[in-house]
């Protein structure tokens, strides 16, 4: 295996002492701290200017946790108790701020990995950055579901006057009082976005072109998502999800009734399946039933001013609104591995996706947010760490390479 050469022959190179993690979000800080308590170095390289780049810079002011905190800390770090049920994205980002102090996590920033790839002769996994190359027998891949952001081809979308931004950009509906917008997609990003834009007088009007499974956040006082494990523990899925149902329909209704159709599988069976995440009311249901936001049919084409609809309505809208989800990057870096699927997530399902073959790990990608990440970051440093101590004098022995020492 060959590094690059720099413009004086210099070998821009470096030989990283433990494994590479790729991604500072959630996911790599779970992993790097997980290593440091098996005294086990790492490096941690990140395309952005920070750490948690997502949650900072691409996520809406209303964000709040979906699922109560005791689900969503990460290893070895409870969320501190004055924190609320569920914490504010300024909560969790300060968190997470503490939790990268707390265990002297110090991501190499700016370091976009164009390509990894293993090279079998000498069992290392090679990655290229814009300035460096880095080696190691250990790959994590820590980039997340949701790395960029997914743009549909509608047609005549490129013809619209008015602004256009994907919910990755919106950060509140203040900037659209008195307005009529149009919010292409309800999944949890599109349901919220819409009830934001309410609660700033503008008049969202939401496409539901697919179905979706409403949940109210809480039954009973207690998080939907934590009756839903308790149950599962003693019941069947198919039992459980005829369960939730009947409570969401006596607490928000029938929302096929508003345009809110319900997929046939359940939602614990779906999440299951494919891994969509039923949505969670945080009072979007209540603004569908009185009007405040309009739930429209498929978009036909988008016009010069507005939007033709697949029952024959056009309307006028002033902006628009893609809240059509996110995808993983994988693929578009991690050359010749056989391990994910061209939609970026691991070929092994949940809960054995964490390890692959080589020395390549995989966190964050069970379709499970926090709680996924915290029990896959335990494993995949478990298992470095057993190989670290078999290893490590063996390998750090070359003197023509830079060592990169890590925290
Ligand atoms: C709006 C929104 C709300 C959410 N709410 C919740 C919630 O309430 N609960 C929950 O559990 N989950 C939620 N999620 C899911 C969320 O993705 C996870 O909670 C969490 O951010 C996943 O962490 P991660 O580290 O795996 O991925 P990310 O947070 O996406 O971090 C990945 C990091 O990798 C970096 N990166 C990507 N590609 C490269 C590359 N080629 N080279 C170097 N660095 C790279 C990125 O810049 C980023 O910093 C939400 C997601 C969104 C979009």
């Amino acid at each position: 295996m060959e590094c690059l050469k720099g413009e004086k022959e210099e070998v821009k190179c470096v030989w990283v002492q433990g494994p590479i993690i790729v991604g500072a979000g959630p996911s790599g800080l779970a992993v790097a701290a997980s290593l440091s308590r098996h005294g086990v170095p790492y490096v941690i390289l990140e395309r952005s200017h920070c750490i948690t780049s997502l949650w900072q810079h691409r996520t809406y002011d209303r964000l709040k946790l979906h699922l109560p905190k005791h689900f969503c800390h990460l290893p070895f770090m409870p969320f501190p108790s004055h924190f609320p049920k569920y914490p504010s994205k300024n909560h969790f980002i300060s968190y997470l701020h503490s939790y990268a102090s707390r265990f002297n996590i110090r991501p190499r920033f700016n370091q976009s990995v164009l390509s990894a790839q293993y090279h079998p002769s000498s069992q290392l996994w090679l990655l290229t950055t814009h300035h460096f190359q880095y080696v190691s027998p250990w790959l994590v891949v820590a980039t997340g579901e949701n790395a960029d952001p997914v743009i549909p081809s509608i047609p005549g979308l490129h013809l619209f006057r008015g602004p256009v931004i994907h919910t990755s950009l919106y950060k509140s509906g203040s900037h659209y009082a008195n307005q009529r917008v149009l919010v292409v997609g309800c999944g949890n990003s599109g349901m919220e976005v819409s009830l934001d834009l309410c609660r700033h007088n503008a008049f969202p009007h939401m496409v539901a072109r697919n179905t979706v499974h409403v949940l109210p956040r809480e039954m009973f006082g207690f998080s939907t998502f934590g009756v839903a494990m308790a149950l599962l523990k003693w019941l069947p899925i198919k039992l459980v999800d005829k369960l939730m149902l009947v409570v969401a329909r006596l607490m928000l209704g029938d929302t096929a009734r508003y345009g809110v159709r319900r997929p046939k599988t359940g939602p614990m069976e779906l999440k299951l399946i494919t891994g969509k995440t039923p949505v969670l009311d945080v009072g979007q249901v209540a603004q569908i039933r009185s009007g405040n936001i309009k739930v429209m049919e498929g978009v036909k084409e988008i016009t010069r001013n507005g939007a033709k609809f697949m029952d024959g309505q056009e309307k006028d809208f002033s902006a628009i609104i893609l809240a059509t989800g996110y995808r993983s990057n994988v693929p578009t870096w991690l050359k010749n591995c056989e391990c994910f699927t061209k939609e970026g997530m691991p070929k092994t399902p949940f809960p054995m996706s964490w390890k692959g073959e080589n020395g390549l790990y995989t966190v964050g990608f069970t379709g499970r947010g926090l709680l996924g990440t915290a029990s896959d970051a335990v494993k995949i440093a478990e298992d470095i760490a057993d190989q670290w101590m078999n290893v490590k004098d063996k390998l750090y022995r070359n003197s023509h390479i830079i060592l990169l020492k890590s925290t």
